[in-house]
């Protein structure tokens, strides 16, 4: 029998709609044998995933989703099996939450000088235990009726043109592969073929990248072998997985990728070769 894996999930405290202990058992539900859960700039919900882990019988590999930019590239930073507890990753994460904190609330300033009396209180309810970001603001312009849709909220007020916008604070993709690695973890580029900023890979190889996600969603079939013979090339891994939210805007089912188990193998035991090597 064929065993599969999902190696990007998020859960409610980054973007996604279940929260960790749903998504594990959600995992179960659909056969897999292992998932990570990678939600963005956040490792909030790991150990909760872990706990459940061991409750319903899966492995889940603790992981994070870093955003990093290049320009105007948006370039994520897989990062599997980082101790969330080792200092300098620990203080990232803290000062990432207070970064998105402070700029959520400038842009809910900068939508009142427009004229949009959005309260900052309503997008806290709605983020809830999420890491709060522009797809909270859009829907608190929604639930009070400042806007008709989560389009037009970006449309008009907070997309990259929009009069709103603030840029977030955001490392570059060498400092996100470091932190990873300060951490004890495997940093991995998150799916490469919508950055398509493949240049920039033997740069962030130098810096420590280890591996290429190949199965996405957004990776048609010859983008996934083309990333899995260019990981080959450089030496690295290659791993995939749903990029699993669960709300309508992002369709993949969990498990959608059917990423063989072997992979999972493959990031396990350059893990311990990791580990070992200190
Ligand atoms: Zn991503
Ligand atoms: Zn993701």
């Amino acid at each position: 029998m064929e065993r599969f894996v999902d190696l990007h999930v998020h859960t409610s405290c980054s973007d996604g709609v279940f929260p960790p202990e749903e998504v594990v058992r959600m995992a179960v539900e659909a056969g897999l044998e292992v998932i990570a859960i990678t939600d963005h700039d956040t490792v909030d919900g790991v150990k909760r995933a872990l706990d459940e882990g061991n409750k319903v019988g899966i492995e889940v590999i603790p992981g994070v989703e870093l955003s990093t930019r290049v320009g105007p590239s948006d370039i994520h930073i897989l990062g599997y099996y980082v101790e969330v507890d080792a200092p300098p990753f620990k203080e990232l994460m803290e000062k990432l939450r207070e970064e998105r904190f402070k700029r959520a609330k400038k842009i809910v300033e900068k939508l009142n000088m427009l004229g949009v009396g959005l309260s900052f209180e309503t997008v806290l309810e709605v983020a809830g235990e999420a890491t709060i970001g522009r797809p909270h603001i859009a829907d608190a312009l929604v639930r009070e009726a400042w806007v008709e849709s989560y389009d037009e909220a970006f449309r008009k007020y907070i997309g990259y043109d929009g009069p709103a916008y603030l840029p977030k604070y955001e490392m570059s993709p060498e400092e996100g592969i470091k932190v990873i690695k300060q951490a004890g973890g495997i940093p991995v580029f998150g799916h490469p073929g919508t950055a398509r900023r493949d240049e920039l890979i033997p740069g962030m190889v130098r810096a420590g990248l280890m591996g290429l996600e190949a199965f996405h969603p957004l990776h048609p079939p010859e983008a996934c072998r083309y990333y899995k013979d260019l990981a080959k090339k450089y030496g690295l891994i290659y791993t995939g997985g749903s990029d699993f939210h669960g709300s309508d805007r992002r369709m993949a089912p969990l498990g959608s990728q059917r990423v063989p188990y072997e992979i999972f193998l493959d990031l396990e035991s350059t893990y311990r070769r990791t580990k070992k090597g200190g």
